[in-house]
């Protein structure tokens, strides 16, 4: 996907201060960061939200999370708490349309989000 700003952070064709990367996932700081801690954990696969995760992206799915606790973990924000969430579609709040888990920590987030 050329014209993706995500697909192109994971191939560091644009830059980002990415924080973590593997063969299947690639983690950077969010550029309008809402909390003193504010990742993005995204696939390297293209996919447009959580709604075009199919069955055999199960594994990719739970990496995004696995990873998002380890980074919480590695920030120091896991004692108190965080929130990893995936915005998704208009309505959901989604923005860029690849797929991406919000890793924010280091203040009280309220539930309902709004
Ligand atoms: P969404 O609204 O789709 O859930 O979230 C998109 C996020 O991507 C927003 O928090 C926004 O600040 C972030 N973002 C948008 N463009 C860029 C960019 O070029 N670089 C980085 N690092 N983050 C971006
Ligand atoms: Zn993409």
């Amino acid at each position: 996907m050329e014209d993706c700003i995500f697909c192109r952070i994971a191939q560091r064709t644009i830059p980002a201060r990415i924080v973590f990367e593997d063969e299947t996932v690639v983690a950077f700081e969010d550029l309008n960061p809402q909390a003193s801690v504010h990742l993005l954990v995204i696939p390297r696969k293209h996919l447009g939200s959580l709604k075009d995760a199919a069955p055999e992206d199960e594994a990719l799915v739970g990496h995004l999370f696995t990873v998002s606790a380890r980074l919480a973990r590695e920030r120091q924000i896991d004692s108190k708490g965080y929130r990893a969430v995936i915005n998704t579609g208009e309505w959901g709040g989604q923005t860029v349309f690849h797929l991406h888990v919000h890793l924010m920590g280091g203040r009280i987030f309220h539930w309902p989000p709004g």
